[in-house]
C-alpha cells in the first residue's frame, strides 16, 4: 500500500533513474569477506593521502565547529583565482565536483532537454541529465579506447543543452589532445554549455599535449565551465570539495540559486586552502602514478586482452569473461576493483594505481583467479 503511494508520489525521472555504481567500503568488504588487508582501487583515491599540512588546518578548523562556514568560500575562491587567472567571481565551489554537475543540471536542463556525453561514462554524466529528464546521447570511444572526434562531430551536429566530457576520461583515461580538444569544441554546438570535466587534471598537467583548456575556451564566444576536484590529486576525497572555472560570473552566479548554502564545511574549506599552497605533494602525487602506473600496465599486459592507454590514475582493462564475476572473486582477496556496467563494456573493469604494496596484492590476486 505505502509503496503504492510512493511510487505515485514520486517523479517519474527519479523511479526510471539507475543506481551510481559506487565502490564498496572496507567495512564491507572485510565483514563479507573476512579479510584483514583491504585494496582500495576502486575508487581512484590518492595512495600518497593528503598534504601533512592538512592535519593542522583539520585541527585548527575543528576549534570553531559550532559557528557556520562561509557560505561563498570566499578565502578559497581567492586562492583559486590567483593560482588559475580565472576571476573569483568566475569560481564555484562545489561539495566535489560531483555537486557542480547537479548544480548545473538543476540550473539549465529542462525535461526533454538533449546532452551529449562520452560513453563509457563517468557515471553522473548521465545520471544528473537524467534525473531532469533529460534525453543522453553517448558517443562511444572508437576500437583503440580514445575519443573519436568523426563520431563526436556527427552527434554534436545536433542542437544540444549540455556537452559533457571528461579529459583525461574516467573510467577509459584516453585524452584529447590540443588539437583534438579543439576540433571537439569548434563541432559543438554554438548556444550548448561545455562542461569540461578536468577531474584528472594534475596527472596530465605537464604534458606538452594536454590541452591548455581554459585559454582555448577564452577565445570561444560561448557559455563554458571547466570542472577539477581536491579528491584525486590533493588526496581530499574524503572532505568533498570540487571547483569550477566558468565563462561568466552570471553561471556562477546562476549555480548559487541552486545550491545549499553552506554547501562547503569549514573544515573542508580550510583543508583545501593549505592542500592548494603545497604544489609540492600534488607533483609528487602525480609522478608516483605515472611511475606505478607504467609498473601495473607492463604486469596487466600478459594477463588480460586489451589495456586502454591512460593518462589518469588508473588502467580500463578488458578481459575474456565477466568483469563483475572477477571483480567479485578479488575481493575474496581483499582487493576491490571497479567493474565496469554499462552495456557494451561488461567485460572491462578499471583498477585505480594505489601503493607499491596494493599494485603488487592486485597483480598477485588477479594471477591466482583468471
Ligand atoms: C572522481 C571524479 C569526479 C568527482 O570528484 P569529486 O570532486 O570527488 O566529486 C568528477 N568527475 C570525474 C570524471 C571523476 O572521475
Amino acid at each position: 500500500m505505502l509503496s503504492n503511494t510512493l511510487h505515485a508520489l514520486a517523479r517519474k525521472d527519479v523511479l526510471e533513474l539507475g543506481v551510481y555504481n559506487a565502490g564498496l567500503s572496507d567495512e564491507a568488504v572485510r565483514s563479507t569477506w573476512q579479510v584483514e588487508t583491504i585494496s582500495r582501487l576502486a575508487s581512484n583515491e590518492n595512495p600518497l593521502g593528503a598534504s601533512p599540512a592538512v592535519q593542522a588546518a583539520l585541527n585548527s578548523s575543528s576549534q570553531r565547529s559550532a559557528i557556520y562556514p562561509d557560505a561563498a568560500s570566499s578565502a578559497l575562491r581567492d586562492a583559486l583565482a590567483v593560482k588559475t587567472g580565472i576571476a573569483a567571481d568566475c569560481i564555484a565551489i562545489g561539495n566535489g565536483s560531483e555537486e557542480l554537475l547537479k548544480l548545473l543540471c538543476l540550473a539549465f536542463v529542462n525535461s526533454g532537454d538533449r546532452v551529449v556525453t562520452l560513453l563509457p561514462s563517468f557515471g553522473l554524466h548521465q545520471l544528473y541529465p537524467q534525473l531532469m529528464g533529460a534525453q543522453v546521447d553517448l558517443v562511444a570511444v572508437n576500437q583503440q579506447m580514445e575519443y573519436d572526434l568523426p563520431a563526436w562531430e556527427t552527434a554534436l551536429a545536433t542542437p544540444a543543452k549540455l556537452v559533457v566530457f571528461s579529459n583525461p576520461s574516467n573510467p577509459v583515461g584516453c585524452m584529447l589532445d590540443q588539437r583534438g580538444f579543439q576540433r571537439l569544441i569548434d563541432a559543438a554546438p554554438q548556444d550548448a554549455l561545455l562542461v569540461v570535466d578536468e577531474a584528472y587534471f594534475e596527472y596530465c598537467a605537464h604534458l606538452a599535449a594536454y590541452p591548455d583548456s581554459l585559454t582555448l575556451l577564452r577565445q570561444q564566444s560561448r557559455p563554458w565551465i571547466v570542472l577539477r576536484t581536491f579528491s584525486k590529486a590533493y588526496g581530499l576525497a574524503g572532505l568533498r570539495v570540487g571547483y569550477g572555472l566558468a565563462s561568466d560570473p552570471l553561471l556562477v552566479d546562476l549555480l548559487n540559486r541552486v545550491r545549499t548554502p553552506f554547501n562547503i564545511n569549514r573544515s573542508a574549506q580550510a583543508a583545501a586552502l593549505v592542500a592548494l599552497d603545497d604544489q609540492q605533494h600534488v607533483r609528487d602525487s602525480a609522478a608516483w602514478v605515472v611511475q606505478q602506473r607504467q609498473w601495473l600496465a607492463a604486469e596487466l599486459q600478459p594477463l588480460v586482452r586489451q589495456i586502454a592507454p591512460s593518462e589518469a590514475n588508473f588502467l580500463f582493462f578488458r578481459i575474456d569473461g565477466d568483469g563483475a564475476e572477477l571483480a567479485k572473486k578479488l575481493l575474496a582477496f581483499g582487493i576491490i576493483i571497479k567493474p565496469w556496467l554499462e552495456p557494451g563494456y561488461r567485460d572491462w573493469l578499471r583498477v585505480s594505481v594505489g601503493s607499491a604494496g596494493d599494485n603488487q596484492r592486485f597483480i598477485a590476486a588477479l594471477r591466482q583467479v583468471l
